[in-house]
């Protein structure tokens, strides 16, 4: 893959996100107490950070599980279907399940991977999403829990990558090509 150049414009800091991430934990915590069969799912790559953050804050006993789906990426297929690249590994039958994701832009992605975690039967599913474009959305799929609400940008940072990189920039900013 080739790379345009390009500079990162800050957009969220990192005192801003752990701000957020503080109080998601903590209407998420309220939400689920007394519950024990909590299992979060990360899906990878882009919610690893998050996630991590995310789990550290919560007054609750969880289990923390992944699943990586694929991306459609620029495919033309109007199905916009994900395939499983890493399946979880427990059952989630019965179960309370939060999945947790990076950003929800279109909503194919977790419209999927909310209909393939539906065939387990858990208890319920719930969304926490970081980020959340929703100018973008092309399906009915929605997060209870948003962490930031954004324009039509494309960003990167705490765990979210352009071809691979910056994951590990503590902030959230936006790409901006310079050539
Ligand atoms: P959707 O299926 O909702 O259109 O998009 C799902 C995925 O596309 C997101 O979870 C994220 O992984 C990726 N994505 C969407 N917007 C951005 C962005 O601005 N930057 C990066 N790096 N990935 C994005
Ligand atoms: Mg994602
Ligand atoms: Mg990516």
């Amino acid at each position: 893959m080739t790379t345009r150049n390009y500079v990162i414009d800050e957009m969220i800091s990192a005192k801003a996100i752990a701000a957020r991430v503080e109080a998601l934990a903590k209407e998420i915590s309220n939400h689920y107490a007394g519950t024990d069969k909590l299992v979060v799912v990360g899906l990878l790559r882009g919610s690893f950070i998050f996630i991590a953050d995310l789990v550290r804050e919560l007054d609750l006993p969880v289990e923390v599980d992944f699943l990586e789906v694929s991306s459609y990426g620029n495919s033309t297929e109007s199905s916009r279907e994900v395939r499983i690249l890493k399946d979880l590994r427990g059952e989630i039958e019965g179960r309370d399940v939060l999945v947790v994701e990076d950003i929800v832009d279109t909503g194919y992605t977790l419209k999927h991977v909310l209909e393939i975690l539906a065939t387990r039967h858990p208890k319920r599913i719930e969304v926490c999403a970081l980020l959340d474009k929703p100018s973008r959305r092309e399906t009915s799929v929605k997060a209870r829990w948003i962490g930031f609400e954004i324009p039509d940008k494309f960003v990167v940072g705490y765990g979210v990558d352009y071809a691979q990189r910056n994951r590990n920039l503590d902030h959230i900013g936006a790409v901006r090509f310079t050539d």
